[in-house]
């Protein structure tokens, strides 16, 4: 991998995760607007004079300089970006922050550059900080994030037939990833009921930038119904993404072991 080769990085960053490792250090996941998720190290964090520790917090934006150890990146400079501190005040913003995070964290595959991903997650923290309603901001978060990670669902026209979707209560499959007419809705063995304004306000949600959707109250017998639709079509998506991943891994390790 080209990053190997790098001694030294740059990079922006948002602190995804921390563990503890060894007496005094810290290992960190982190994803980065250069290459994407990344661990790294943070050396003698937890030691009470520790100058870097206050940085390396989960959802702290930071600016760091990566040193390559053996195997990994260590942090060698942080400086603090944003501590997100609106966030951290108040509980139930702290708990969506950490949603769109954990999204990010077991979605992104390490060191693989993704900057729209990457600004998505910035503005959408700097959303919540803004007192927008969070229900739009997350909803917002994870449409863009399955257009992004190449997972869009077909809403304009039916997966199954393609004619186009009519102005009716339709169906949705996790399988086909996309809506079902209800003339073939018996063929998948997934159509779950999807109402017209459901779809209607996720293909709102697709199609127009935040700036525009923001304009608009999201109508309340919708929220509920898109809130479960996208949960459950991501939980899908996350088990099969996951298989996949660790099935890429599996190659990767087999292949080192060649
Ligand atoms: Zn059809």
């Amino acid at each position: 991998m080209a990053s190997d080769s790098k001694r030294s990085l740059k990079a922006e960053a948002l602190i995804l995760q921390h563990n503890d490792w060894g007496e005094a250090d810290r290992m960190l996941r982190i994803f980065s607007r250069e290459q994407g998720k990344l661990r790294v190290l943070a050396k003698g964090v937890r030691r009470i004079r520790s100058r870097k520790a206050g940085h390396l917090e989960p959802l702290t934006q930071v600016s760091l300089l990566l040193a390559r150890g053996t195997g990994m990146w260590i942090i060698t400079q942080v400086e603090t970006v944003n501590a997100h501190l609106p966030i951290r005040a108040k509980l139930l913003l702290t708990g969506y922050a950490c949603y769109l995070v954990e999204l990010i964290d077991r979605f992104s595959v390490e060191e693989e550059e993704n900057r729209p991903l990457y600004n998505l997650l910035i503005q959408s923290l700097e959303r919540l900080e803004s007192q927008a309603d969070p229900f739009l901001v997350v909803r917002y978060f994870e449409v863009r994030l399955l257009d992004l990670l190449g997972y869009r669902p077909e809403l304009i026209q039916c997966v199954v037939c393609r004619e186009p979707v009519e102005a009716q209560n339709q169906f949705f499959s996790f399988l086909e990833g996309g809506v079902i007419c209800p003339k073939c809705s018996s063929k998948p063995v997934d159509a779950l009921p999807v109402s017209m304004a459901v779809l209607k306000y996720f293909r709102h949600l697709q199609r127009n930038p935040y700036s525009l959707v923001r304009m608009i109250q999201v109508p309340e017998p919708v929220r509920e119904p898109f809130e479960q639709l996208l949960s459950r079509y991501i939980a899908f998506i996350l088990e099969r993404h996951v298989h996949s991943a660790d099935f890429v891994r599996l190659i990767r390790s087999n292949k080192t072991k060649l």
